[in-house]
């Protein structure tokens, strides 16, 4: 199995204040052994706020052995920014 994760698709307005993106993470939520993670990326904004943020999978070989490829994180995403290939 293998976890991708596109950021171009993923393009969401970053809340300053929650210091995450405004909507969705609808991936983080649907997964159901929170294999998923938000991680802001070092480059910041004038305001402070991570220029960029990724998705990533939870310590790589440990979410390989606990993601049983359920694709819910695939199914929910709005923008197709998430592939599973098994
Ligand atoms: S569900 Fe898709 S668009 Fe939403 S945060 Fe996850 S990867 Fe980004
Ligand atoms: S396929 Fe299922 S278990 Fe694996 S990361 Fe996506 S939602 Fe989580």
């Amino acid at each position: 199995m293998k976890f991708k994760y596109d950021p171009e698709k993923c393009d969401l307005p970053f809340d300053v204040n929650e210091n995450r993106p405004t909507k969705c993470l609808k991936c983080l939520e649907v997964c159901p052994n929170s294999l998923l993670m938000f991680i802001p990326m070092k480059d910041k904004r004038e305001d402070g706020a991570p220029e960029r943020y990724k998705i990533s999978m939870i310590f790589k070989a440990y979410g390989k052995k606990y993601c049983p490829d359920c694709l819910k994180c695939v199914d929910i995403c709005p923008s197709q920014a998430i592939k599973i290939k098994i």
